[in-house]
């Protein structure tokens, strides 16, 4: 009798350690599609909900507004764990179409996020399917184009991130995968679908666009084009040959708000220490590498405009092991602003900028 209340006991704290009902599966192939569109009202109700048992943990609930995720290689279990455990209440997690899945039947669009939503819609946020190699370099029209109907018809509230400049990752490189190496205009007929469909539809956009200062002037000219688009920058500061940036500081970025209310940027980069290997450069310049805080000039202009910067992680399929990590560099990045602007950072500013209302 003695062992079964201990037992009863110990599998009552599992479950009051879980904040949300965990996955009943750890891998998406045990869960069906949904048939109908995102109810974004219902499940902003679920989403509240986790927000709130956080913060009465005493924690900072934590948005990732950016992440990937591989649908074939999802451990939904391990990700709801971690979550409970570290106080992320969603990721707003958009799906990678692979080289393979690609070649076989050039798929442009993965429905994965509906099946995820049917698998634990608490904690996580359908975004489009990410814009990368080989489906959106490949075809970045088309991709813009059937991208726009998927989200209509089934009700996104926010679109991956769109990689127009990109390097090299560090991980490409290390296993000499040029592909990734990708270039394709902002102000391509791709570029021109997408910010006209976000100033249109009110629905934010994510691009990544690597830092360089012969690619300022073409955003900004699509910045004035759209100015009601919504642009999410990923990796603010993030800069990875810093000969070709000699013109982005804090007060670069000051002025581009200023003049681009819609213009937002997401805090996705390594830690203080981290070094773009093609380059030999620490690309995460937002730190201060002797104190290990944010660089008084960048917490300024965070604490200024606190509604124009989102938490994010930047998981990607090939790194969905980092989970842990990038919990870590989000809760360092918040350590150097006030407490007022920690929680803004963390999750409000997301709510605002994809929902539209204060939480
Ligand atoms: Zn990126």
């Amino acid at each position: 009798m003695k062992i079964f209340s201990f037992i009863m006991v110990f599998v009552f704290c599992l479950h009051a350690e879980s904040i949300s009902p965990l996955p009943s599966s750890n891998s998406l192939s045990s869960f069906e599609k949904s048939s109908t569109a995102f109810d974004i009202q219902t499940l902003k109700t679920l989403w509240k909900a986790r927000i709130n048992a956080i913060l009465a943990q005493g924690v900072i609930p934590l948005i990732d507004a950016e992440s990937s995720f591989n649908p074939s290689k999802f451990d939904l279990q391990d990700y709801a764990k971690i979550m409970d455990d570290k106080g992320v209440a969603m990721i707003a997690f958009s799906p990678q179409i692979g080289e393979k899945a690609y070649s076989k039947d050039s798929k442009l669009w993965h429905d994965s996020p509906s099946v995820l939503m049917n698998a634990d819609a608490s904690r996580y946020i359908p975004a489009s399917t990410a814009g990368i190699y080989p489906a959106w370099t490949n075809e970045s029209t088309a991709f813009v184009n059937e991208t726009i109907k998927q989200v209509t018809k089934q009700n996104y509230p926010l679109l991956g991130e769109f990689e127009f400049k990109h390097y090299l990752s560090p991980r490409q490189y290390k296993n000499n995968e040029t592909n990734r190496d990708t270039n394709i205009t902002i102000d391509s007929q791709a570029g021109h679908l997408l910010f006209a469909f976000s100033q249109k539809s009110g629905l934010p956009f994510q691009i990544h666009y690597e830092i360089e200062d012969s690619l300022l002037k073409p955003l900004e000219n699509m910045l004035d084009t759209y100015p009601k688009a919504k642009v999410i920058w990923c990796h603010l500061a993030q800069i990875r040959y810093h000969e070709k940036a000699q013109q982005y500081t804090p007060a670069l970025v000051r002025d581009l708000i200023q003049r681009h209310p819609n213009l937002y940027f997401d805090l996705a980069f390594g830690d203080k220490d981290s070094l773009y290997k093609p380059s030999n450069e620490f690309h995460s310049t937002i730190w201060d590498r002797s104190s290990g805080k944010l660089k008084k000039e960048w917490a300024q202009l965070i604490e200024d405009y606190p509604y124009h910067f989102l938490t994010a992680f930047d998981i990607g399929g090939d790194r969905q092991d980092e989970l842990n990590e990038k919990i870590e560099v989000s809760r360092e990045v918040l350590k150097s602003l006030t407490p007022q602007t920690q929680k803004i950072v963390a999750y409000k500013a997301f709510w605002k900028l994809v929902f539209n209302e204060d939480i």
